[in-house]
């Protein structure tokens, strides 16, 4: 005679039910297993030509024992690829027995726009980073940040988000921080920026109130740590260098990998931020001509550029002082710009003290 199952009880049932049922966005993950899995967020997009379509996602899971969880994500904006080939090349060398907690890793979380190469969703014109306010709409890309807000940060201890200047602005690669929080956290997230050692490390203070996903950190307890790695639509050695060596530098920090002779060194590196008027825009439509270049320490009203118009040649040109005094660490990578186009902003050297005292 067959032996049958034990009846399942209510939490089962529901616990079942759940898993099969096709909400908005469901994975097979088990997000408690030891091991490595690879696997997909899988997103509903149903649509004339595919009903019962979905988006998969990759999502990647190392775990072995207990240890902090650390969540890798980049794609957030499809055309930002120094991240998505760093987690890419991650999860294909990664060996799950070597890691002390949890890794998840999303390489290209929005996926849509990463396959296009864009900004924002081509499904819905989502930009992801913008979907993480308190309240969340129902649409592809804002679907994904509820996932990401509400499933996957309560889980995490520590979050690296992988950005760059996309295509239309280049920076200075540079590491990110939002040191914020109670007193111990904001230590905890300087100690890790300052461990990760990038040449110049960008501070962001007080709580995050725009609906980006430092702000969906925030409400989680969770440490938000990200950086602005590269951009002008291409991919760079030397910013993907820089972004590699933080997070591996970060999860030896963090215990959950002990730490290569590769990225041992130490080098100088440098505590910066950024304040509203070190921000600078284009008053009027034109080429953009930079007078100086990226990287370069500026003081206030130093020229930094010229709005020319060859569609008008005898017309003179519009200068652009620079706002503030600092380093020059972004600019923008289009030659034709628009009344309202951001330029590009600098950063000003401030000390772990000054820091600390704000908080
Ligand atoms: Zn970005």
């Amino acid at each position: 005679m067959e032996s049958r199952a034990i009846p399942l009880s209510m939490t089962d049932l529901v616990e079942q039910e759940e898993n099969l049922s096709l909400s908005p966005l469901w994975t097979d993950i088990d997000w408690n297993r030891d091991g490595r899995q690879d696997t997909f967020l899988n997103l509903e997009h149903s649509v004339h030509r595919s009903a019962y379509g979905i988006v998969p996602i990759p999502v990647s899971l190392f775990k072995n024992g207990s240890g902090p969880t650390l969540l890798l994500m980049a794609g957030s904006h499809g055309d930002e690829y120094e991240g998505q080939a760093i987690l890419t090349r991650l999860i294909q060398s990664l060996d799950a027995d070597a890691v002390s907690g949890r890794i998840i890793v999303l390489p290209a979380v929005n996926l849509p726009a990463a396959m296009e190469g864009s900004r924002v969703s081509p499904l819905d014109g989502g930009n992801l980073n913008r979907c993480f306010g308190d309240t969340f709409s129902d649409n592809p890309t804002s679907r994904i940040a509820d996932y990401i807000a509400n499933t996957i940060l309560p889980m995490c201890d520590v979050f690296f988000d992988f950005h760059s200047g996309g295509s239309s602005l280049e920076y200075v690669p540079c590491t990110y921080a939002n040191v914020s929080g109670d007193p111990s956290k904001a230590a905890r997230t300087l100690e890790a920026l300052e461990f990760m050692n990038a040449p110049i490390a960008w501070v962001h203070q007080g709580i995050p109130q725009g609906p980006e996903a430092g702000r969906a950190a925030y409400r989680s307890g969770v440490v938000y740590l990200s950086g602005e790695f590269g951009g002008g639509g291409r991919v760079s050695m030397q910013a993907t260098r820089v972004a590699e060596r933080a997070i591996y530098r970060l999860m030896s920090h963090l215990k959950i990998l002990p730490l290569a002779n590769e990225w041992k060194d130490e080098s100088e590196s440098r505590l910066m931020r950024a304040s509203p008027q070190h921000y600078f825009y284009a008053d009027r439509d034109g080429i953009f001509e930079p007078a100086a270049a990226l990287g370069d320490e500026v003081a206030k009203g130093d020229l930094s550029g010229t709005i020319l118009n060859p569609e008008t040649p005898a017309q003179p040109g519009t200068k652009v002082l620079f706002p503030a005094s600092g380093t020059w660490i972004c600019g923008r990578a289009i030659g034709r710009v628009r009344r309202g186009d951001c330029l590009g902003h600098l950063l000003a050297d401030v000390s772990r003290d000054e820091i600390l005292a704000a908080e």
